[in-house]
């Protein structure tokens, strides 16, 4: 692979046990560009983001960030160095405004940061906060309490909150399943407006191969947890093989 790669994995691999949820993944991605991880429930495809996002070590195997080996690291430090996975909703405090939530994370930008001088910070986090909100579409909802937004709305938060601490790369976890139809239009609305953002690599797991067609470059296929191909989304729509994972057979 070329330099432009920012995050790879060799021979990734995960056990549960007898399990091997991941098997030997090597796999990587370009600054800049956006890539999907499709296969059935029960793939890999979450373990994988975890081993990548320093959520669980793996068996075995390397990750690389910016050219250095970050495996196993634990997850607040890979997030500080610019990788973010995205959270469930789970980081939400519920009490707080949606501007409050998306400014604590602000607020420790790993830019902008600095304890030293808190006055001409306010405004840089402010207007952080601010951006940050215009592109998750949550301008309107920024002074309601976030315990009170629906769960699509919710997730917006989640994705503002990564966004805030401004990442190089963003790990999104089936960032549509379980939304409503307009929940899902909207979020990919989101989604399409980050990957054309060039600064920022993103990466999207998803189950429904449909939903991710338009989104992403390139798609990795994973079954019982190894790559059963790669290609465009073309590619990937015409594979006979991954026709056959689908429909189970
Ligand atoms: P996906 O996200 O593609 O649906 P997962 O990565 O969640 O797949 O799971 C892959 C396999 O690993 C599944 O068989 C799942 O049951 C198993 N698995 C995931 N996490 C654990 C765990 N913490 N302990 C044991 N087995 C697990
Ligand atoms: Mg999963």
């Amino acid at each position: 692979m070329n330099d432009s790669v920012v995050l790879r994995t060799e021979d990734l691999t995960k056990r549960f046990g007898s399990l091997t949820a991941v098997d030997s993944v090597s796999w990587g991605i370009e600054s800049g560009a956006t890539k999907a991880i499709i296969g059935p429930n029960g793939a890999g495809k979450s373990t994988f983001f975890n081993l990548i996002s320093g959520v669980l070590p793996p068996t075995s195997g390397e990750v690389e960030f910016h050219g250095e080996r970050i495996t196993g690291n634990p997850e607040y430090k890979i997030a500080r160095r610019g990788l973010v996975k995205t959270h469930q909703t789970t980081n939400i405090y519920e009490e707080s405004t949606v501007f409050d939530n998306v400014r604590i994370a602000a607020q420790t930008n790993r830019t902008t940061f600095n304890m030293w001088s808190k006055a001409s910070d306010l405004t840089t986090v402010n207007d952080q906060t601010e951006r940050v909100l215009e592109r998750v579409g949550l301008t309107d909802e920024r002074d309601r309490m976030a315990g009170e937004l629906p769960h699509g709305l919710q997730r917006k938060i989640e994705i503002g909150i990564a966004l805030a601490t401004d990442p190089d790369v963003i790990l999104f976890d089936e960032p549509i399943a379980g939304m409503s139809q307009d929940g899902r239009r909207e979020m990919l609305t989101v989604l399409q407006e980050l990957s054309n953002d060039p600064s920022l690599t993103t990466v999207i797991t998803e189950h429904d191969f449909d939903i991710i067609m338009n989104l992403a470059e390139e798609i990795t296929v994973l079954h019982q947890g190894a790559i059963l191909t790669e290609g465009t989304p073309d590619e990937i729509a015409h594979n006979e093989q991954v026709q056959k994972v689908y429909l189970g057979g």
